[in-house]
């Protein structure tokens, strides 16, 4: 899949190549989540492999894997290897995710319970 890139594919090969990079991105990320246990260089290398590979093709990960990028340096941060979690008790409550390389709190909004939205207690009839 590296090898297609800068090279023009017609239109609905490109869009196939797409999907395959999107499994190959997502496997990557994984695993560099797993990896950073072990080698936090080498999974921040694969992170950013991932990244660059994901802005190439205008791929977006689904929230469980975008929480693990700092949003400030958009290096890898895992819990308890190179990022704090805490939880906010404030409104809206919130995760606060806090990276240890550049500091940035990633704030991470929890959705409010069903029954304040509105939709729970309220008789439409
Ligand atoms: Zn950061």
């Amino acid at each position: 899949m590296i090898k297609t890139f800068g090279v023009s594919l017609p239109h609905v090969k490109k869009r196939a190549v797409r999907d395959e990079v999107t499994a190959v991105v997502r496997d990557l990320a994984e695993s560099s989540v797993a990896l950073a246990l072990k080698d936090l260089a080498m999974a921040k290398e694969q992170a950013a492999l991932a990244r660059r590979v994901r802005l190439r093709f205008n791929i977006r990960l689904d929230d469980s894997l975008k929480r693990y990028t700092c949003r400030g340096c958009k290096t890898l941060i895992v819990p308890g290897v190179n990022a704090r979690v805490r939880l906010g008790h404030g409104r809206p409550a919130a995760v606060r995710i806090t990276c240890s390389e550049c500091g940035r709190v990633n704030r991470k909004i929890l959705r409010r319970p069903y029954i304040r939205s509105g939709k729970v207690g309220k008789s439409n009839s």
